[in-house]
């Protein structure tokens, strides 16, 4: 059964990039900075991980060609550009990327998938971050019990980082399932990050962690510029907007494309309100 895109609307700006540039315009107005992320994970496909690269160079060219906006970026998955069918082919076309990223001066996040895929997304990051500094950086989350020293390992590089608490099932094993515990490491996570990289991003509507992270920087004279906030597009719309008229840094993570599904059903298990969202829109319809 093929769900219809309306019901995503709330949290995927489109399905084709020529519906979603005026929204990158719009929140790019409104003082707020942008990633955009093609969605697609999990490609089993060697010519469909070849496609994905090949669309990320171009969006690199259109994002860098439309806007003067400096801090605008993409957000790639390197499950879509060949990770699970061999690693040596996902690292050339991830090197195509970033030569792409650092031609139009831009900024390549890796986002983070489930723990299957870390420690092989870490080891791509690191094999191709001497070439290209201030070019990529990783997503770490914060619920994984290794991310402790995956944190002192990006701060010995001094590597921007995108703090998440994480979207995915985990085990007790290896993830803390409890909030608090998990909120207690994001603060400890945050403030290593704002000490030791440069320009990190906060990635969180939670509004503990966003108020510990600004104490933070101001107790120790950290300026807003040093840092952003991240939230993704469709959740907590007038707080993002009001942040930046505050003078922080906001990122909108701006996802598109027609494989929006599984991007879709985390945002649902994540909160009940997102499906209050869908159902809103079900019945305005
Ligand atoms: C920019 C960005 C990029 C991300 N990238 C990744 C990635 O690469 N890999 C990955 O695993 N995960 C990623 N995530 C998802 C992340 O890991 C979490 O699953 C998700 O952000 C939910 O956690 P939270 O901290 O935002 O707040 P939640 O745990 O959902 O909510 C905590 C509290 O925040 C407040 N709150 C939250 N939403 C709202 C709202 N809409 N209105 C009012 N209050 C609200 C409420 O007080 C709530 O109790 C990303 C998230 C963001 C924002």
């Amino acid at each position: 059964m093929t769900l219809p895109f309306f019901l995503a609307s709330r949290f995927v700006a489109g399905e084709h990039l020529d519906d979603t540039l005026p929204i990158v315009d719009d929140l790019n107005a409104a003082g707020l900075h942008v990633a955009l992320d093609k969605l697609g994970e999990h490609v089993h496909d060697r010519e469909v991980a070849a496609a994905a690269r090949d669309t990320y160079i171009d969006l690199i060219k259109t994002l860098a060609g439309r806007t003067e906006h400096q801090r605008n970026r993409i957000s790639i998955k390197l499950s879509m550009m060949g990770q699970l069918i061999d690693e040596d082919e996902c690292r050339d076309h991830l090197r195509d990327v970033l030569e792409a990223a650092a031609r139009h001066d831009m900024f390549v996040r890796l986002d983070m998938e489930g723990s299957d895929l870390t420690q092989s997304t870490l080891d791509l990051f690191e094999d191709v971050y001497p070439d290209f500094q201030g070019y990529v950086g990783p997503v770490l989350q914060a619920m994984l019990k290794r991310t402790d020293r995956d944190i002192d390992r990006m701060c010995e590089l001094g590597v921007s980082v995108r703090l998440c608490k994480g979207a995915y099932a985990e085990s007790e094993a290896i993830a803390y399932q409890d909030m608090d515990q998990i909120r207690e490491r994001y603060i400890d996570y945050t403030e290593r990050l704002l000490e030791h990289t440069d320009y990190s991003g906060i990635a969180t509507h939670d509004d503990q962690l966003i108020h510990a992270t600004k104490t933070y920087a101001d107790r120790h004279d950290i300026s807003p510029d040093d840092y952003e906030f991240q939230m993704l597009y469709g959740l907590r719309r007038e707080t993002q907007k009001q942040m930046a008229r505050d003078g922080y840094n906001m990122m909108v993570y701006v996802p598109y494309g027609s494989e929006w599904f599984p991007y879709f059903s985390r945002r649902l298990r994540e909160k009940k309100e997102n499906v209050w969202f869908v159902l809103k829109n079900l019945f305005r319809s």
